[in-house]
């Protein structure tokens, strides 16, 4: 169970970018990120009920309706992180390694983000999405990581065991909590 940003890259510097290239709409960065912080451990029988509570976060004190949040962070922010990730990122060779050695020994690969837009990352940083047989990201299952329903979903469908399954992350609070939720081992990156 691989995490993608920060563990399939090196996300260095995408932020200090991301805030450069979206100058012009910084104050919607800025509500993302508060949106963010407050969905915290909050979790969502949905994706749907997920999406329009963090778009009505985003929208609250501000001009801009959920309806406008939602459609600059799918037209927008998203692709502009997947634009700035094709240009000054590459993937972590020791977890592409990790990746090769798992896909030869017949180990179920599957990546579990914190974000959408996992198929267009992994396209962005030029990783074949083939060997892996689920790319989701948490709020799909109506959560921010480290939801432990939303891990025990993911093992779930993945029909994993939690004693055999790895957890592979760059953050202890999000990807090492979700494996502990569950009963799963952590390797940090
Ligand atoms: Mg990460």
């Amino acid at each position: 169970m691989l995490d993608l940003d920060g563990t399939m890259y090196d996300k260095s510097g995408l932020a200090a970018r991301m805030v450069r290239r979206l100058f012009w709409c910084l104050p919607l960065v800025m509500a993302e990120r508060w949106a963010r912080r407050n969905m915290h451990y909050t979790q969502y029988a949905s994706e749907e009920e997920y999406n329009d509570a963090f778009f009505h976060f985003m929208a609250r004190g501000h001009w801009w309706s959920a309806g406008i949040a939602e459609t600059w962070y799918n037209t927008v922010y998203m692709p502009a992180m997947a634009r700035l990730i094709h240009r000054h990122h590459k993937p972590r060779k020791e977890v592409m390694e990790l990746v090769e050695e798992a896909k030869s020994r017949g180990i179920k690969l599957a990546i579990y983000s914190d974000y959408g837009y996992v198929e267009e990352k992994l396209e962005a940083l030029g990783i074949d999405p083939e060997p892996f047989e689920l790319l989701i990201a948490a709020p799909q299952l109506g959560a921010l990581k480290p939801s432990e329903p939303c891990a025990r979903r993911l093992l779930e469908m993945l029909e994993a065991d939690p004693e055999t399954t790895l957890f592979v992350g760059d953050r202890d609070e999000k990807d090492g909590a979700s494996a502990r939720a569950v009963g799963a081992k952590f390797l940090k990156v």
